[in-house]
């Protein structure tokens, strides 16, 4: 785990969260007690779930994280009318799954031309810390711009606080994972957001994983935290159902970035829809060197 290099930590992350999504959406919005009667415990990438997926398929979390690192990409950084513009494209492409709160962001932009929107009560859902990811390998070297880019792409679909927070936080923990600083500093930081919003308090682990962004976190953090591996990680995550595919998501980054590409599971690399593997494997380098300018 130590000494590997970003590049390898950074791909690892963003196949991470493809993965956590993967196997995630088979159990979403499912109860731990409807897993373990329809599956014991989930643990391999198997498709199905509410959206009828192909085993491999991933949903919206992971579309909107490469639509995110898309516009980095092209624009060499953050533009929020070319992000939105990434976003209703997809949009348009009909997927198969959106967030409330993502679609009334992305119509809004598409009917008013606004990149973002006032802050909102309703706002509190996980779906713009669900795409996180390429901020902060954009900025790898940069805490700094990293939590200030997490905080202005969420706005083009969410702005409330705590989802500001959280997406702050997740962004300052791959750039602190990224450059091999350990669990150890992403638990300083998990801790100075639980001392900003209590409600974020994950230990003892309440249980929820709804859409919350508040019970999003807690459940990936304890995954994260109370695991030793990213197998173990990602089926602890997955596993307590709700938005599984979400949770999973934002865990499987936080355990690739930890864990680097040789923790991953080779059958759930396997498993994972070849052209979005090819889709993250030429996206990341083009991240990475974001960061120098
Ligand atoms: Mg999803």
């Amino acid at each position: 785990m130590t000494g590997l290099p970003v590049e390898d930590r950074a791909l690892a992350a963003f196949l991470g969260l493809a993965i956590g999504d993967a196997l995630g959406a088979t159990v979403e919005f499912m109860t731990r007690r409807e897993i373990a009667a329809e599956h014991g415990v989930l643990r391999d990438i198997v498709g199905g779930g509410w959206l009828h997926l192909k085993a491999g398929a991933v949903t919206d979390d992971t579309a909107m994280a490469i639509a995110l690192g898309n516009s980095l990409v092209r624009r060499n950084g953050l533009d929020l009318t070319d992000l939105c513009e990434e976003f209703a494209t997809w949009l348009r492409s009909g997927p198969l799954d959106v967030g409330n709160t993502c679609r009334r962001g992305i119509r809004r932009y598409i009917q008013r031309g606004l990149v973002t929107g006032q802050v909102n009560e309703g706002d509190a859902g996980n779906g713009a810390a669900m795409r996180f990811l390429p901020v902060a390998i954009a900025n790898h070297r940069n805490a700094e711009r990293a939590r200030h880019w997490a905080v202005e792409q969420a706005h083009t679909t969410h702005n409330h606080p705590l989802s500001d927070a959280a997406c702050e936080t997740l962004a300052a923990m791959v750039v602190a994972l990224l450059a091999g600083d350990g669990k150890a500093v992403a638990m300083e930081l998990a801790e100075q957001l639980v001392g900003r919003y209590p409600t974020f308090r994950f230990v003892p682990y309440s249980g929820m994983s709804s859409a919350y962004v508040v019970d999003t976190l807690q459940t990936a953090f304890d995954g994260y935290f109370s695991t030793a591996s990213f197998e173990d990680c990602l089926i602890r995550v997955v596993n307590q159902g709700g938005d599984a595919d979400t949770a999973g998501a934002i865990a499987g980054a936080l355990a690739g970035a930890t864990y680097g590409l040789n923790a991953i599971p080779k059958r759930w690399l396997k498993a994972l829809d070849r052209e979005t593997v090819a889709t993250i494997r030429a996206l990341v380098p083009r991240l990475l060197v974001i960061s120098d300018h």
